[in-house]
């Protein structure tokens, strides 16, 4: 126990780490919620937010396979959690989410910016995922969270940084859709990313 109260005050006396460098890759792709509740200490200013039930275990996969495709394209990847340190300089930044709702199915598939830097980036997902997507669609930031989502502050994109929410997992019927179609939503993930990006 006093080797434990020990440790504790060497840790906290210890000097802080110098801040990380600016990070520079092709796109940052963060799982929405992946890595918590662990890492919500090291945030203790952010909500420790675990998302809808069963979000934390279908946005890595959705995250794993869009990096996958966009390295095989030659695309450099860093591929984060929910809670990551530093600041990225990106072409472009996804952060993959799905909604849950108290009302199941009163949402649907949404996006979240934070300026209109994105807002092609975000009409050009609309277009591409609406056209696959057979459920509701929300209005663009339709919630105060998806402008102001706090992944945003750790990462400029030149082409676009979105919060991507995927669907309603809460309504059954849009869970049944999505459950059987996780990496086709994930590789057209990385189709729009390689889009954006060429677009420049
Ligand atoms: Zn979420």
């Amino acid at each position: 126990m006093i080797g434990m109260i020990m440790a504790a005050l060497a840790a906290t006396s210890s000097p802080s780490p110098a801040p990380p460098a600016i990070r520079q890759y092709d796109v940052l792709v963060s799982a929405g919620h992946e890595g918590r509740p662990a890492s919500c200490p090291r945030f203790p200013k952010r909500r420790c937010n675990l998302g809808a039930v069963g979000e934390r275990q279908w946005t890595p996969v959705i995250a794993d396979e869009t990096a996958r495709s966009l390295r095989a394209s030659g695309l450099s990847v860093a591929r984060e959690p929910a809670d990551f340190d530093g600041f990225f300089e990106v072409k472009a930044a996804v952060f993959i989410h799905f909604d849950g709702s108290d009302r199941p199915c009163s949402t649907g598939a949404s996006i979240g910016y934070h300026d209109s830097g994105s807002s092609a980036a975000a009409k050009l997902w609309r277009d591409m995922y609406s056209r696959y997507f057979r459920f509701t669609f929300m209005p663009d930031n339709f919630t105060d969270n998806l402008r102001d989502y706090y992944g945003f502050r750790q990462v400029h994109a030149t082409d676009g940084a979105l919060v991507i929410e995927l669907g309603e997992i809460s309504c059954p019927a849009q869970r049944q859709w999505l459950a059987v179609r996780l990496k086709p939503a994930a590789d057209l993930i990385a189709d729009f990313i390689r889009q954006l990006i060429a677009k420049k």
